[in-house]
């Protein structure tokens, strides 16, 4: 049996990127406006700010209006909450992100209740995670929606096909199962607590692994021809490359896995790249419902 094919995230990125870009010129001749993102970061915590620059480039690069605020690392909680109110009454704000993690003097999930759900581009407001869950028009965690969109362009009708989520966090595996179960997958989630994970594995014509484990899920879990998404990002020692240095691996192992599987996702490269280009089409989306504008079709 042939090696997997390697399912390209960052060509699907860039694809994705340039779809929402012209949505936007689109929106931008028809009302004269285009979709604003408001991104909050508070704190200096490096790889936040790394993501917050990236997604201001891209937020710009896409034609949309890029609206971020740096707040110090001591920013208490009620000038957060105040921040947040603001941007939910501001019309000419479509999105607002919260960077994540917050510092210790601030509960996140309050932070994450104020924002209003129609704003919510992050989709981890309790009402679009209901809505999801319920089958209504939520604004879904970008993610899991950055996997289906690449599983659905890979492999077109989803209908049918086994479905193993390992993982059922909040923000990636319980979204995804819901996204499968709305693509009329058959949806097994797996979890610390599930007995003989490698044969709900081999059973999976659609596995995908959120775990945080790196390399946890090895060649032989995995069905002859599966289609396999990997959305951990592990950071691991690499001594080959010198003394102290790191590099990242996902939850399955990778050389293994593509002896088997029909198609995979790499790491880096994979999921990863897609998640900030469904951020993007997120907030195209939020910008349309809000304010009443025909939603292009991205
Ligand atoms: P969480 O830690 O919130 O959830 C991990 C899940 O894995 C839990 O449901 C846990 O089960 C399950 N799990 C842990 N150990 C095992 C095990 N031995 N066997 C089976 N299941 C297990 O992680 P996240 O969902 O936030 O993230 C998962 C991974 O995805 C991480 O590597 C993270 O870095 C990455 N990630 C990548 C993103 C991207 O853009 N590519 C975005 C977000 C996350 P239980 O509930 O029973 O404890």
């Amino acid at each position: 049996m042939s090696d997997a094919q390697i399912i390209d995230g960052k060509a699907f990125a860039a694809a994705l990127r340039e779809r929402v870009g012209q949505a936007v010129a689109g929106l931008q001749a028809a009302h004269g406006a285009a979709p604003g993102l408001a991104v909050v970061l508070v704190g200096e915590d490096p790889a936040s700010e790394v993501y917050v620059r990236n997604k201001g480039k891209q937020t710009a690069e896409c034609g949309m209006r890029s609206i971020e605020h740096k707040l110090p690392a001591e920013t208490d909680q009620q000038t957060l909450l105040d921040l947040i109110a603001d941007l939910n009454s501001d019309d000419g704000v479509d999105g607002i992100l919260v960077q994540l993690p917050l510092p210790d003097q601030v509960d996140p999930q309050a932070v994450l209740d104020m924002i209003d759900p129609a704003k919510d581009v992050d989709g981890f407001h309790v009402i679009n995670a209901g809505r999801l869950a319920t089958g209504g028009d939520a604004l879904v965690p970008c993610t899991p929606m950055g996997c289906l969109l690449m599983l659905k362009e890979y492999l077109g009708d989803l209908s049918g096909k086994n479905a193993v989520v390992v993982g059922r966090s909040n923000i990636v595996g319980k979204p995804m199962a819901a996204l499968l179960t709305r693509e009329n997958c058959t949806v097994t989630i797996a979890h610390s607590r599930t007995k003989d994970l490698p044969a709900v594995c081999r059973a999976a014509d659609i596995l995908v692994a959120a775990v945080g484990r790196p390399e946890m899920i090895r060649g032989d879990w995995i069905g002859p021809g599966a289609v396999v998404i990997d959305v951990g990002i592990n950071r691991i020692p690499a001594p080959e490359r010198g003394e102290g240095k790191m590099r990242l691996v996902g939850d399955v192992a990778f050389d293994e896995a593509k002896a088997v599987a029909g198609a995979i996702t790499p790491v880096p490269g994979g999921v990863g790249p897609m998640t900030i280009a469904v951020l993007l089409r997120n907030t195209v989306e939020a910008a349309c419902r809000r304010r009443g504008w025909d939603l292009p079709n991205i």
